[in-house]
Order: structure tokens, then C-alpha cells, then sequence
């Protein structure tokens, strides 16, 4: 068949090992997943008890505009309605954005090691590509502005980033769009905006005043505790959303994944709740690494990106043997380190026990 070339080279994603897949090959009972940056208070209760008392027309197709949960979107970031364009999971804003905007003979720009899925869809679409090393864990803005050329359509920050956790302030992020063409889409990928606690951040909403050359994206998928549903958004200027809607499948969100994500917004108390618990279990990882003289990139997420005292395979194996399911910076572009998706107090406590076992076998570590 005639496949694009560019296929023969990449591959399918390759999730993180599933509680069940590791249960079963290692025959443990009592797994603990860190490796998705899921969100371990699982979801709200309202959306639980939403989810026990109300029946769903399934014969129906979705509402293709998502019209009650856009108005309760548009009213909690003060934006118009026809701002917000929902995907499948931000996963799908994002292949939306390159099928809209790129294709041979375009160029984006994206940081190393970031998020994945832009330079994968990125390719996908034939788009040739400029991939920036992060300077100490944080975009280099300034080699990106030098990466720009005259084709070059979408620049991405994942902002903050994943896998390093770092947060780039806002006032860098306006400096930034100050001087970038205002023909290049700029996407400001916020997956984990709930989980910042930095007072000195600026929601980048109010950018959207004066730059119509930005999307930001944010998700139902960490801290609303409702990745299985696969819902996310991205707030631009109409006249961004609505080429991007050109390219969206009409019921790409069903109707549950809506229904339930209306009911979790309004709960601001669960997430800020999580967001708390996350700052305080984050803080026990930033001590843990600093008492064991390992490198910890300052993290603002629900994850962080830890150094390891041997191998990043040979770590996550020996933690994967101990019940603990992690990242390997092996896979994300961070050899030496591992990913670990920060989990409730009682689930951190073990992981620092088989992290110390770790440490054992690996030797401490010498800073
Ligand atoms: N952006 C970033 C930075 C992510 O880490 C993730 C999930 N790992 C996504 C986007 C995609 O999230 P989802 O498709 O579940 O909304």
C-alpha cells in the first residue's frame, strides 16, 4: 500500500505498563501506577455521584458544539464561547493543530525533550522540524526566536513542561510572543495549569488580549481525574478556532466525557484540594532527593523528574519489581532520570521505601 514515507520510521505509541499487565507478569498483588501523571485522588465526588444517578440517551449522538459545558468554560476563563474548541483529549488539539497548519514544506518548533506528540504529529503531517535542547530544564526562548524562518507555522511550550516539571514564567512566555511573527501559531500546552503553585504565575488567558496568535490548551485529564474520558481544550481567538474546527470531527467528544466534565469544573474545591496535597507531597520528593544528593528538576506539576544512581532502565525495573510503576528517562529523552507521577502520601511512602533499596543496591549517590 502507499503509506507516507515518513511512517516507515516512527513508531505506535507505547503507553506505560498497565497495573494488570504488571500484576501478572511479576505476580504481585499491590501495584502503584506513577507513570501517566494521573491524578491519584482519582475524580470529584459530584462526578461520581453524577455518574450513579443520571442515565444517558446512548442512542444520541453527542451535542457536536459541547454548548453547555462551552458557556460554563467561557464564563470561568472570562472568554467568548466561540474561543474554545474541545478535543479528544488535548492528544487531539494537537493533531488538529498540525493537520490544520502544517505539511511539507512548513516548519515548527518545539523544545527537547518536551511532550512528545508535537514532533510525532508534527512528522506525520511532513513538516520539517527544529527540536531546541532545554536550557537547565526550561525552553530556550531565545534560540527559538532564532530557529524562525520564513515557512516556520507553529512553534510549541509546553509550559509546564513535561518531562522536566518546569515552570517558564509569564512574563518570559509574553516577552517571548512579543517578538514572534504574528503569522506563527504559538501553542502554550498547559496540561498541568491546576497543579501550579507558584503565586507569581499569570493565567495565560489574559494574553489572549493582545496576542490572536496563541492557543493554550488545558485538559480534564490530571487534575480533574478524568483521563479516561478523553477531554481537553484549547482557548485562541476565533479566528484561530475556527479554521481549527474546519479539521475536527463533528462528535469528536461523547457525550459522557462532556457530561461529566461540566459537573467537575464546577468543583473547584477538588482541585484546589489536589492541588494542595500534590505541593505538599511534591515538597516530601524535592527533600527526598536533596537528603540523597539527587538532581530534581524544581517541578510545578503532579510529576517529577528525579536522578537515579544507576541506569533509568535498570531503576524503573528494580521499582517496577517493588510494585512501583515509573518512567524511565531512557524512553523521554532524560537518560538518568525517572519520571515519577506524584502519588498520595501513603503511595509516596513506599515508593521513597523501594527508592532506598534502590539507593542500597545502586550505591548512594555522589553529587
Ligand atoms: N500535553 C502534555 C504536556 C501532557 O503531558 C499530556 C498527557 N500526558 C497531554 C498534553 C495529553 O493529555 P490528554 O490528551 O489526556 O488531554
Amino acid at each position: 500500500m502507499k503509506w507516507k514515507t515518513v511512517l516507515e520510521e516512527m513508531r505506535p505509541y507505547k503507553p506505560g505498563r498497565s497495573i494488570d499487565e504488571v500484576k501478572r507478569a511479576y505476580g504481585l498483588t499491590n501495584i502503584v501506577k506513577l507513570a501517566s501523571n494521573e491524578n491519584p485522588y482519582g475524580t470529584s465526588q459530584q462526578v461520581l455521584d453524577y455518574l450513579d444517578q443520571t442515565p444517558l440517551q446512548y442512542e444520541i449522538y453527542p451535542d457536536g458544539h459541547s454548548s453547555r459545558l462551552r458557556k460554563t468554560l467561557a464564563e470561568k476563563h472570562g472568554v467568548s464561547e466561540e474561543s474554545i474548541l474541545f478535543g479528544n483529549g488535548s492528544d487531539e488539539i494537537i493533531s488538529i493543530i498540525c493537520r490544520a497548519l502544517l505539511d511539507e514544506g512548513k516548519h515548527t518548533i518545539m523544545a527537547t525533550p518536551t511532550f512528545p506528540q508535537y514532533a510525532h504529529n508534527a512528522k506525520i503531517e511532513g513538516a520539517s522540524l527544529t527540536e531546541i535542547p532545554l536550557l537547565d530544564g526550561q525552553h530556550d526562548l531565545d534560540a527559538f526566536l532564532d530557529a524562525v524562518t520564513k515557512d516556520t507555522a507553529v512553534i510549541w511550550i509546553c509550559n509546564p513542561n513535561n518531562p522536566t516539571g518546569n515552570l517558564m514564567p509569564a512574563d518570559k512566555v509574553a516577552d517571548f510572543l512579543k517578538k514572534v511573527p504574528e503569522d506563527v501559531l504559538v501553542v502554550l500546552d498547559e496540561a498541568y495549569f491546576e497543579y501550579i503553585t507558584d503565586e507569581q504565575h499569570v493565567d495565560s488567558i489574559s494574553l489572549l488580549e493582545q496576542y490572536k496568535n496563541i492557543i493554550v490548551l488545558r485538559t480534564f485529564s490530571k487534575a480533574y481525574g478524568l483521563a479516561s474520558m478523553r477531554l481537553g481544550y484549547g482557548i485562541a481567538d476565533p479566528a484561530v478556532v475556527t479554521p481549527l474546527n474546519k479539521v475536527r470531527n463533528p462528535f469528536n467528544n461523547n457525550s459522557l466525557a462532556v457530561a461529566v466534565a461540566e459537573v467537575a469544573v464546577l468543583d473547584e474545591e477538588f482541585i484546589d484540594t489536589c492541588r494542595s496535597l500534590n505541593d505538599q507531597q511534591r515538597n516530601r520528593f524535592a527533600k527526598f532527593a536533596e537528603q540523597h544528593g539527587l538532581h530534581m528538576f524544581d517541578s510545578q506539576t503532579n510529576f517529577v523528574l528525579m536522578q537515579v544512581p544507576v541506569d533509568a532502565d535498570e531503576a524503573s525495573e528494580f521499582l517496577l519489581q517493588q510494585g512501583y510503576i515509573v518512567r524511565s528517562g531512557n524512553a523521554l529523552g532524560t537518560p538518568g532520570y525517572i519520571r515519577v507521577t506524584i502519588g498520595t502520601e501513603q503511595q509516596n511512602d513506599g515508593f521513597f521505601e523501594a527508592f532506598d533499596e534502590l539507593l542500597k543496591k545502586g550505591g548512594s549517590h555522589e553529587a
